[in-house]
């Protein structure tokens, strides 16, 4: 070990954390996301006809307020910006709040893992943020940096006069309405995956509804006080202040997403939510069977309650291993199981992950639906259209 005390290795630490730091977002944005067909992006001149017709095409998860991009501008890396919606005729995107996350260590027992991570870990959040400059008042502190990260979606709809913030059923419409004359006018929502940020305060869910919060997962890669996770280490269900919260979110018209909820916590969040549930981002067990997909069961549960399953463009047993087939095998399983109008888009887009194409390649998909005999009515659906009807019903 002696060797290491050397002043060369030193400089060496010193070097390579002054590069670290300050780059971190770029470093995670290039190397841990990316697309696995590369651009130009080739679609046949009928589907993207078809493609461009569409009037609303949506995607239920992105995590790209996590980035130091400025998501006005387009960029070449991970996912999703303003322009590249516009370019795959994207008309509304859920942006998603994470706010703590163990380490990222994928398969591992320990650190973020699928099977079960334990309750006290560093904060991989916290670390980023910390690397990426961001304000020692965000670095410990999951409330300060979910605000933080809110506000920067409502400094983009003031940044871009096409781009809506959705906060009423009546925004929602009059976003409709725009679009239906200049497809510039796009919008989205904010999600939150993980209320561990409440840091036990209820008053504080006011705050994030005020901000555009209409969709909330429970728990994300751990158990926290109100709900015990998929991925955590003992996957309990709703506590007494899970329950309250989820009154709540029925009042205020915040819809309940069951992505990364224990199965005791989905079946709660079932019986006690007054509103259907969505799936932000998920996949079938009978596709791949990973305890980060769905059992029949559950997506059943979830379609007789008049929810929505976003079908997730990633792989959770080996993130290089997504295609365009296996989001489509998933597509086809869930509408074989519970009919088409209960589909989505669900990416993951942003979130440390690596999916066949960026937004702009939606027509991808679009395409390979086509090519898999599914009818150009339930496409529509699949694509934006059911999501679109589902928050016209249960938007306040
Ligand atoms: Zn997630």
């Amino acid at each position: 070990m002696k060797k290491y005390h050397h002043p060369k290795y030193f400089l060496l630490i010193i070097f390579s954390s002054i590069i670290m730091i300050g780059c971190s977002s770029i470093i995670f944005d290039r190397l841990i996301m990316g697309t696995t067909i590369d651009k130009p992006y080739k679609i046949s001149d009928g589907a993207l006809a078809f493609h461009q017709s569409l009037d609303f095409v949506a995607d239920l998860h992105s995590d790209a307020l996590m980035s130091q991009r400025n998501l006005t501008k387009e960029s070449d890396v991970a996912h999703v910006d303003l322009p590249r919606m516009r370019k795959g005729n994207a008309a509304f995107q859920v942006f998603t709040i994470t706010s703590c996350s163990p380490p990222f260590q994928l398969s591992s027992g320990t650190g973020l893992s699928f099977d079960a991570n334990k309750s006290k870990f560093v904060n991989q959040m916290g670390v980023y943020s910390f690397m990426n400059l961001e304000g020692p008042q965000l670095w410990g502190n999951m409330y300060n940096r979910s605000i933080w990260q809110m506000d920067k979606l409502a400094k983009y709809a003031k940044e871009d006069p096409y781009f809506h913030l959705i906060k009423s059923k009546k925004d929602f419409l009059e976003l409709i309405e725009l679009r239906s004359k200049d497809k510039r006018h796009i919008g989205g929502i904010l999600g939150i995956e993980g209320i561990h940020n409440l840091k036990g305060d209820i008053k504080n869910l006011e705050t994030f509804y005020q901000k555009g919060v209409r969709s909330i997962g429970f728990a994300h890669f751990f158990d926290n006080m109100y709900a015990g996770s998929r991925h955590g280490k003992d996957k309990y269900g709703l506590t007494e202040k899970g329950r309250e919260v989820l009154k709540r979110m029925d009042e205020l018209g915040i819809i309940a997403d069951l992505s990364h909820d224990s199965e005791k916590t989905i079946e709660d969040v079932l019986k006690y939510g007054k509103n259907p549930p969505i799936i932000t981002h998920g996949g079938s067990r009978g596709v791949e069977d990973t305890p980060r997909n769905f059992t029949d069961a559950q997506l059943k549960a979830v379609a007789q309650k008049g929810g929505i399953i976003g079908v997730m463009f990633f792989d959770s047993t080996d993130r290089h291993a997504i295609t365009v087939d296996k989001i489509v095998q998933n597509i086809l399983y869930i509408r074989n199981l519970v009919g088409s109008q209960h589909i989505a888009l669900g990416s993951d887009y942003d979130g440390g992950t690596i999916t066949p194409f960026d937004i702009s390649g939606l027509g991808i998909l679009t395409e390979a639906l086509l090519n898999a005999g599914i009818p150009k009515e339930e496409i529509k659906g699949i694509m934006g259209e059911n999501y679109k009807n589902f928050l016209l019903k249960y938007l306040k």
